[in-house]
C-alpha cells in the first residue's frame, strides 16, 4: 500500500485537512492500493503560487534544457515499466496486458512532444516587403492545471504534462481521487531528475473541492481538462470570459458501422476491442455496433459467440481477457444503464448482470454485455455508459447507418468496415467526430495525430498532435524591418 502525499514547491506535503482517502484495488477490494490526501481549497492555492512563482525562471530556461528533463524522465519511466505497469493495473483494475499499452502509449506520446518543443516558433516565412524578416513567435502562457480522469491514469496525465512543461509553462496536476498513486509516480520521477522547484505539482482530491479554485484562481491561464462531458461543461462555463486558453476533452458515444460487404471476422474482432478493452472504459470506446440488416444475425452470432468465451477476472492474472470495472460508483452506474436496457425493449444476447461469486466475490466485475435491436430513442443508445455493454442497431443500408452514427450529441470517434472505397470516403467526410477510422477499432490512434472531439465531446485545441504543444502557448506574429 503507498501513503501518498501532494507534490508543492518540490515538497512531499500532507493535506491541509491532514484527511486520507483510502482507495481498494477494484478486482478485491479487501486489498488497499493507496492512502492519498483529501486536500483543501488552500492545498490547491498553495500549489498554484508556487507555480507562478516558478514561472519567470522556467519560461526563460532554454528549451534544450527544458526537453533534456524531460527526456530524462522518459528515460526513468522506461527503466520502471513494471511499476507502472502494475499500479495501473491495481488502481484501474484493467488487465497487465492493457496497462503496458497504456505505459507504452504514454512513452510514445511523450517523446512526440518532446520533439515538437525544438520546432515550437520555428514557422518563419517569406516576407512580401524586402528586407523584412516575419515570423510566428510562441511563448508559453504561465501556470497551466491539468485535470486527469481514472481510466487513463498515466497516459492522459502524460499528454498534458510533457507538452505543457517542454513548451515552458508550470503545471498543477490535479488526478482522479480513484487512481492517484499513477500520478504520484510520474511526479516522483519528476521530482527525482531535478526540476526547478515550483515547476511541478500534484495536489490529490476531490474534484467537487478544489476543482472550482484550480480553474478559476487568477495565476491560471490554462485549463486542460479530461472527463465527463458534464463536468467539462461546468468547467467551460466558470472559465467562460476568462483569460484562460480551455481545452476539453470529454465523453464519447462512439460507433462502429459495418457494411454487408466488410470482412467480418475483422470487423467483430474490432468490436470486441473497442467494446470490451478496459472493460469497455474508454473515451473512445465502441459503444454502437451498426450494422448493415443482411449481415445483421451473422454478425449477431459471430459476435455473442466471441464474447461468451471471454474470461473475466482479476487483471493480474494470465488468463484474463477483462479485467473489472473501477469502483462502485462505475458499477452501480452500468449495473443501472443494463435495467434501463432491458426496461426500454432491448434485446439481451449475451451478459447483462454482474459477476460476484467464486473468484468475483470482492471486486466490480459486470459481465460483458451485448444488447441488440437497440434503436436511438433508447437511452442505452444517447448516454454514455463508460462499461462492458455493446449496443447493437440495424441499419436498412449505408446512408441509414451514417444517419444513425450520427445521431448522438457526442462526436468523438467513428469507424466504418467495408470494402467500398466510396462509401467510406462519404464516412470519413460525413460523420460528426474528431476521430474517424476505416477498418480498424474506434479505439485506434497514434500521437502525431491529434487526438479530441467535436460536439458535446470536446472543447477547444485538441491534445496531442501538433495542437497538443500549441495549446500551451500564446501566437505573435513578428515583423522585423532592417534598416540601413
Ligand atoms: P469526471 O468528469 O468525473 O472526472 C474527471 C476529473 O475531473 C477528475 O480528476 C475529477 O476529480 C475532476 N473533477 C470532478 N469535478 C470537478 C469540478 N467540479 N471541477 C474541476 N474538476 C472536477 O470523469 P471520470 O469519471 O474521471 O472519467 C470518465 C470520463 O472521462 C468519461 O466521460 C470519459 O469519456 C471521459 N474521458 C474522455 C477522454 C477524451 O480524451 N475525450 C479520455 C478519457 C476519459
Amino acid at each position: 500500500m503507498k501513503i501518498l502525499r501532494n507534490y508543492i514547491d518540490g515538497r512531499w506535503l500532507d493535506s491541509s485537512t491532514a484527511k486520507k482517502k483510502i482507495n481498494h484495488n477494484p478486482a478485491d477490494r479487501r486489498e488497499t492500493v493507496s492512502k492519498a490526501p483529501v486536500s483543501a481549497v488552500e492545498d490547491a492555492e498553495q500549489a498554484l503560487q508556487a507555480a507562478s512563482r516558478a514561472f519567470a525562471g522556467w519560461s526563460h530556461t532554454p528549451m534544450p534544457q527544458r526537453s533534456a528533463l524531460l527526456r530524462n524522465v522518459v528515460r526513468l519511466m522506461e527503466e520502471r515499466e513494471e511499476c507502472f505497469v502494475e499500479m495501473i493495473t491495481l488502481e484501474n483494475g484493467k488487465t497487465l496486458r492493457e496497462s503496458r499499452t497504456e505505459f507504452r502509449a504514454a512513452i510514445n506520446e511523450a517523446e512526440y512532444q518532446i520533439a515538437q518543443g525544438r520546432l515550437l516558433g520555428g514557422d518563419h516565412l517569406s516576407s512580401e516587403r524586402r528586407g523584412t524578416l516575419c515570423y510566428l513567435a510562441r511563448r508559453p502562457l504561465g501556470v497551466a492545471t491539468l485535470i486527469t480522469p481514472w481510466n487513463f491514469p498515466l497516459n492522459v496525465a502524460c499528454r498534458k504534462m510533457f507538452p505543457a512543461l517542454v513548451a515552458g509553462n508550470c503545471c498543477v496536476l490535479k488526478p482522479s481521487d480513484l487512481t492517484p498513486a499513477t500520478g504520484a509516480l510520474l511526479c516522483e520521477l519528476m521530482d527525482h531528475v531535478g526540476f526547478p522547484h515550483g515547476v511541478i505539482n500534484l495536489v490529490m482530491g476531490q474534484g467537487s473541492v478544489i476543482g472550482d479554485v484550480l480553474v478559476t484562481h487568477p495565476s491560471v491561464k490554462a485549463v486542460s481538462f479530461t472527463g465527463s462531458t458534464e463536468v467539462g461543461l461546468g468547467i467551460a462555463r466558470r472559465t467562460a470570459g476568462r483569460d484562460v486558453q480551455v481545452q476539453l476533452e470529454m465523453g464519447g458515444k462512439n460507433p462502429l458501422v459495418v457494411l454487408a460487404d466488410a470482412n467480418m471476422n475483422e470487423a467483430i474482432a474490432a468490436a470486441i476491442i473497442g467494446g470490451f478493452s478496459c472493460s469497455g472504459q474508454w473515451c473512445t470506446s465502441t459503444s454502437r455496433v451498426i450494422v448493415e440488416q443482411s449481415i445483421y444475425n451473422e454478425f449477431l452470432d459471430g459476435l455473442t459467440a466471441r464474447i461468451l468465451e471471454m474470461v473475466v477476472g482479476d487483471g493480474r492474472d494470465e488468463g484474463t481477457r477483462m479485467g473489472p470495472v473501477t469502483g462502485p460508483k462505475q458499477y452501480e452506474t452500468i449495473l443501472n444503464y443494463i435495467q434501463i436496457g432491458r426496461d426500454e425493449g432491448a434485446r439481451l444476447c449475451a451478459g447483462g448482470h454482474a459477476l460476484d461469486d467464486g473468484k468475483h466475490a470482492n471486486g466490480y466485475f459486470v459481465a460483458p454485455t451485448v444488447f441488440a435491436d437497440v434503436t436511438s430513442n433508447m437511452r442505452i443508445a444517447q448516454e454514455e455508459i463508460f462499461g462492458p455493454v455493446l449496443s447493437v442497431m440495424k441499419a436498412s443500408d449505408f446512408e441509414d447507418a451514417l444517419r444513425i452514427a450520427n445521431e448522438t450529441s457526442y462526436g468523438l470517434s467513428a469507424s466504418i468496415f467495408t470494402r467500398d472505397l466510396a462509401k467510406a470516403q462519404r464516412f470519413i467526410e460525413e460523420s460528426e467526430v474528431g476521430l474517424c477510422h476505416v477498418n480498424l477499432p474506434t479505439a485506434y490512434k497514434e500521437p502525431q495525430l491529434e487526438f479530441g472531439g467535436v460536439k458535446e465531446s470536446a472543447r477547444g485545441l485538441p491534445e496531442a498532435g501538433k495542437t497538443g504543444i500549441q495549446f500551451f502557448t500564446t501566437h505573435k506574429a513578428v515583423y522585423v524591418q532592417h534598416q540601413s
